[in-house]
């Protein structure tokens, strides 16, 4: 697989994915990620990428010319071009076992008040949100959005067991994890995770999962009980 993000802050980008589990899978070759200065596409002395909103209002909007050039440098037969911007879909584990999936994602931060309404018509596949709030620029987004996504590319986790039971697989939490001591100030880690009785585990834990979503996230609960009817 393939990342390219288009930036205006593409050493923030670089150096947010040397680190960690993403800087190793880049290491081993398991993913390419490149960050592009959308400065590079333009042509004028001072690498100009926005300008004053028609109709007037306050702050600058990212010219079209610049970011239409820069993904027609990267872009493929099989690239997925991806805005990040708050007006998008809800970015979910779902999207991210999708977006897994794909040879080449090319994701867009924005800055400033946005972009020219041309990009998000004539440009872009899909507009993605991280959440229902608004940041300064897409470089965060854009982060999230690799993160999650290159954690479920084959070989990146150390152990992909891991991924088969943490949240929102099945439309459930997790349950939850103790580790040592088994007694912290009194507070002793359930009998069963002691038992070493394989089972019993699996059902303690199954339990907390259904209850901890049930409680946490209803919304979640409810999707679990319709995917899971006959
Ligand atoms: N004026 C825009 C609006 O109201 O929709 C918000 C612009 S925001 C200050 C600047 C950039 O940050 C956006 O173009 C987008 O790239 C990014 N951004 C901000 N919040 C985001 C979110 N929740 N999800 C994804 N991208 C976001």
């Amino acid at each position: 697989m393939r990342i390219d993000v288009i930036t205006i802050f593409p050493d923030f980008v670089r150096q947010a994915l040397n680190n960690s589990i993403i800087g190793r899978a880049r290491a081993e070759k398991s993913v390419e990620i490149e960050a592009t200065d959308l400065r590079d596409f333009t042509h004028d002395r001072r690498r100009t990428v926005d300008d004053a909103p028609y109709g007037g209002g306050a702050g600058m909007v990212l010219k079209p010319e610049p970011l239409f050039l820069a993904v027609e440098s990267l872009r493929r037969d099989n690239s997925i071009v991806l805005l990040m911007s708050p007006q998008g879909r809800t970015f979910t584990q779902e999207k991210a076992r999708e977006l897994s999936a794909q040879d080449h994602l090319i994701l867009i931060c924005g800055h400033y008040e946005g972009f020219d309404e041309r990009v998000r018509e004539y440009l872009v596949d899909e507009e993605l949100s991280i959440g229902d709030f608004v940041l300064t620029g897409g470089e965060i987004p854009a982060l999230a959005v690799i993160d999650s996504t290159v954690r479920l590319l084959p070989g990146v986790l150390g152990n992909a067991d891991s991924l088969s039971s943490e949240s929102f697989e099945d439309n459930l939490l997790e349950y939850p994890q103790y580790t040592r001591p088994a007694d912290f100030r009194g507070w002793k880690v359930p009998d069963v995770l002691l038992s070493g009785h394989h089972e019993q585990v699996a059902a303690w834990r199954r339990r907390r999962q259904e209850q901890s979503t049930q409680t946490k996230r209803p919304d979640l609960w409810r999707r679990h009980i319709d995917s899971n009817k006959l």
